[in-house]
C-alpha cells in the first residue's frame, strides 16, 4: 500500500494526518517519546499515495528554494518584545505585520495541561503573544494544520521538516499563493519521555506547572538558556540555567535526546529550507558581546524577500551569508552514546526515579561537551 504506514521514525510533522481524505491517519507518540503517525483502519485506505506525496520524510530533496538568499542580522524595535522573544524577536514582528494585512498565524505555544508544545492560530496580536519564546520540545500540529482554510492568506511557522512537508501539502493542492512559510535554524527535537520524566521532578518542589519559558535575557543573550517555571505550591518560580548544569537544557543542547530522524534524516541544516523565510540566533563573532538579542534573518525566496522588506517594527542590517549562518550547525549530527540506553530506561521504567541523578551519570561528560565549567 502506498502509505505511511511502513514509515519509522520519521518527523513527527502531522502533514500526512491532515492529507487522508478518510482520515485514518492519527499522529501519535511513539516509544521514544515522539509523534508518529498510526492508520487506524488499514483497511479503509484507498491508496490514494497522498500521505507519502506530501511526507517530508519520504523525498530526498527539500520542496522550493527558488533564488539566492539575503541574510540580515535583525531585531525588533520594541524593546519590550526583543526581550521577551528567544533572539530578536523577528519571528513574532513578521507576524505582527502581517496580522495588519490580514493574514491569519500559525504558531507553536506551550500547553501547560497536557505538557505539550502545541501549533495554534492566532488573529489577533494578543493571541501571537503565546507564540513568543522557543518551547524546546516538539510541537503537535494536526489541530492546527487542520484548522487552516487554504482559501485564507496565513504565515505559517514551524521547524523545517514541518514547514517541508507543509509546502509538499499547498504544493499538492496548488495554494501556495495564500502562504507565506517560516521555519528556524534548528538543532532538532527532544523526546517527550525526557521532558515528562524532568517536569515531573520539578514539579515535586513547585507543584504543579503552569507556565514554561526555556529562554531568559535576564542575564543577557549569550546566558538566555534558561528553565522558569511557575507551579501551585509557590510563588517563587523555579529558576534553572544551562551554564549551571540544567539537566533537561544539558541533554537537549549536547544533543543526547533528539528524535532519531534528527540524527539520521535532517536534511535542513544551513540554508537547506523549504521555506520563505528562515529565522535564528545570530550566534557568531559579528554580535559576541550583544546582550539584548540578535535574530539571524534570511529571506530565502522572492515572496520571503518582500515580506522582509514590509515588516514593520524591525532593524535590519544585511550581511553576508557567511557571517549569518558562522554560529550553525552545518551537518546532520551523529547518534549519541547517550539517547539509546537513557529512553529506553525512561520508557520501560515503572518506579519513579529521580531525573537529575539518572542524568548526572552523564554530567560530566556533558559538561565537557558544552565546556561548561
Ligand atoms: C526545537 C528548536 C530548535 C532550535 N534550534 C535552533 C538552532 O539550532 N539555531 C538557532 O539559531 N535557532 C534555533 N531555534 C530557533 C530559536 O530558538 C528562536 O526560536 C528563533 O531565533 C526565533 O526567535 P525570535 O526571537 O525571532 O522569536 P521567538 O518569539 O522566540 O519565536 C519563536 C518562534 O518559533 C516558533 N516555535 C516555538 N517553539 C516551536 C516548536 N517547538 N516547534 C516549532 N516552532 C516553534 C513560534 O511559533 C515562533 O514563531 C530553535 C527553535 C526550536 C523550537
Amino acid at each position: 500500500m502506498n502509505n505511511v504506514s511502513k514509515i519509522k521514525d520519521c518527523y513527527g510533522c502531522g502533514v500526512c494526518s491532515i492529507v487522508c481524505s478518510k482520515k485514518l491517519i492519527s499522529i501519535v507518540q511513539d516509544k521514544h517519546g515522539f509523534y508518529a503517525p498510526r492508520i487506524e483502519h488499514m483497511e479503509q485506505c484507498t491508496d490514494c499515495g497522498l500521505c507519502t506525496k506530501v511526507c517530508a520524510y519520504s523525498h530526498d530533496e527539500v520542496a522550493n528554494n527558488d533564488t539566492t538568499p539575503q541574510g540580515y542580522a535583525a531585531w525588533s524595535s520594541d524593546t519590550n518584545v526583543r526581550q521577551s522573544c528567544s533572539s530578536g524577536g523577528v519571528g513574532f514582528e513578521i507576524g505582527r505585520s502581517l496580522l495588519k494585512e490580514g493574514f491569519k498565524l500559525c504558531g507553536v505555544r506551550y500547553d501547560a495541561p497536557t505538557r505539550r508544545a502545541v501549533h495554534y492560530i492566532a488573529s489577533t496580536p494578543a493571541e501571537w503573544e503565546d507564540s513568543m519564546g522557543s518551547k524546546y520540545i516538539q510541537s503537535y500540529t494536526p489541530d492546527a494544520f487542520k484548522a487552516i482554510n487554504r482559501k485564507e492568506r496565513f504565515l505559517v511557522t514551524g521547524t523545517p521538516c514541518q514547514i517541508d512537508s507543509f509546502r509538499r501539502y499547498l504544493q499538492t493542492f496548488k495554494a501556495e499563493e495564500n502562504f507565506i512559510l517560516m521555519d528556524f535554524f534548528c538543532h532538532g527535537v527532544p523526546s517527550k519521555l525526557v521532558w515528562n520524566k524532568y517536569l515531573a521532578e520539578i514539579e515535586k518542589k513547585i507543584g504543579k506547572v503552569s507556565s514554561v519559558s526555556w529562554r531568559s535575557k535576564e542575564r543577557g543573550w549569550h546566558d538566555s538558556y534558561v528553565m522558569i517555571m511557575q507551579g501551585n505550591k509557590t510563588s517563587i518560580p523555579h529558576i534553572s540555567r544551562r551554564s549551571q548544569g540544567d539537566a533537561f537544557l544539558m541533554l537537549f543542547l549536547g544533543n543526547q535526546c533528539l528524535g532519531k530522524a534528527c540524527y539520521s534524516h535532517c536534511k535542513y541544516k544551513a540554508l537547506s529550507s523549504a521555506a520563505d523565510i528562515r529565522i535564528g540566533d545570530l550566534w557568531g563573532t559579528a554580535y559576541q558581546d550583544n546582550k539584548e538579542g540578535v535574530s539571524a534573518l534570511i529571506g530565502l525566496t522572492e515572496r520571503g524577500k518582500l515580506t522582509i522588506e514590509n515588516t514593520e517594527c524591525i532593524e535590519c542590517i544585511a550581511h553576508d551569508i557567511d557571517t549569518i549562518i558562522e554560529g550553525q550547525m552545518r551537518h546532520q549530527l551523529s547518534y549519541p552514546t547517550v539517547m539509546r540506553p537513557l529512553q529506553l530506561l525512561l520508557a520501560k521504567t515503572k518506579v519513579p526515579i529521580a531525573f537529575q541523578a539518572l542524568i548526572s551519570k552523564y554530567t560530566n561528560k556533558l559538561k565537557n561537551r558544552l565546556h561548561i565549567p
